[in-house]
């Protein structure tokens, strides 16, 4: 992990739940001096209202979140999204029950990650120490980073093994919105993005997991940032494709959520397809240059 000291920054609090977002940048001024550290408002911010930064994973579990704030910043954050035990109503750390198979482990207490600490059926009497929750998630997470440790590269081997993965513990082991199934569900999202092709099939397992990924986000981290930034244009770029295609191949029995073409166009959805994977992967560039094309097929 690096770390910076940015005087001015360091005046803001932090939360895990923040109302700005920072972005580090070159000196606009002297690149040989050290990088600067802009704030952004991520969401409305009143008169008189803290303002908030996060120094944590906001992607992580609230026990992953408050380690690292203690072993680094050296306090223990007591945040609201800290003191909550479901984190927003997302449960975004709990366990499905072994015992009766379909409650909800949570932490007695979310702010106790000690190794004394016990998790709590909320349908049964079953309660779980906390180490053996975390042995759960380490055993977890090697398996994800051998999954996708096989390639640098988006590959189908690696899609197959985060299917697999998700098969195996989403909903059954750990509750289909906890951190580790998210983490697991956008990698997959980048995987079949770099994969994207015209089958219904696929598309729909992409818009279906960039839907989730978004549902999620926007009661962990809502706001102006760049995790919902991707997933929302992904979604976009993907409703628009799908409709290219219902469009363009009219006999598909398959009907997108998103109206947007009415007429039949004389191009081939496919070369939507290096867009969608610019816009995901890089920047504001490509969702410009989809832009720019759409408008070209429009008048043409
Ligand atoms: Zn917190
Ligand atoms: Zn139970």
């Amino acid at each position: 992990m690096a770390s910076f000291l940015f005087p001015k920054t360091s005046l803001a609090s932090h939360s895990c739940i923040a109302n700005t977002r920072g972005i580090l940048r070159e000196s606009l001024t002297n690149h040989s001096s050290p990088r600067e550290m802009e704030l952004f408002a991520s969401l409305p911010i009143a008169a008189g209202d803290r303002i908030l930064i996060t120094y944590a994973d906001i992607c992580e579990g609230t026990a992953e979140r408050r380690h690292v704030l203690l072993d680094n910043y050296f306090f223990s954050c007591s945040c609201p999204r800290c003191q909550d035990p479901t984190e927003f109503g997302t449960y975004f750390s709990a366990l499905i029950c072994q015992r009766c198979r379909t409650g909800i482990v949570l932490p007695g207490d979310s702010l106790d990650h000690t190794p004394a600490s016990v998790w709590h059926c909320r349908s049964c009497s079953n309660s779980i120490a906390y180490t053996d929750v975390s042995q759960e998630l380490s055993s977890v997470k090697q398996k994800l980073n051998q999954a996708v440790g096989i390639s640098g590269e988006e590959s189908l081997e690696v899609v197959q093994k985060l299917e697999a993965l998700l098969e195996d513990y989403q909903g059954k082991i750990f509750h289909r919105n906890h951190w580790l199934m998210i983490d697991m569900e956008y990698r997959l999202m980048q995987h079949l993005v770099g994969l994207i092709s015209e089958s219904v099939k696929f598309l729909q397992r992409l818009e279906e997991i960039c839907l989730h990924c978004l549902a999620v986000a926007n009661l962990i981290q809502p706001g102006h940032n760049s995790y919902r930034g991707k997933t929302n244009t992904t979604i976009q770029l993907l409703l628009i494709f799908l409709n290219f295609i219902h469009t363009y191949l009219f006999h598909f029995q398959f009907q997108p959520r998103y109206s947007f073409a009415s007429h039949k166009p004389s191009w081939k959805p496919s070369s939507l397809v290096p867009q969608i994977r610019e816009t995901f992967f890089c920047s504001n560039n490509g969702l410009k240059k989809f832009i720019n094309t759409q408008r070209k097929h429009e008048i043409s």
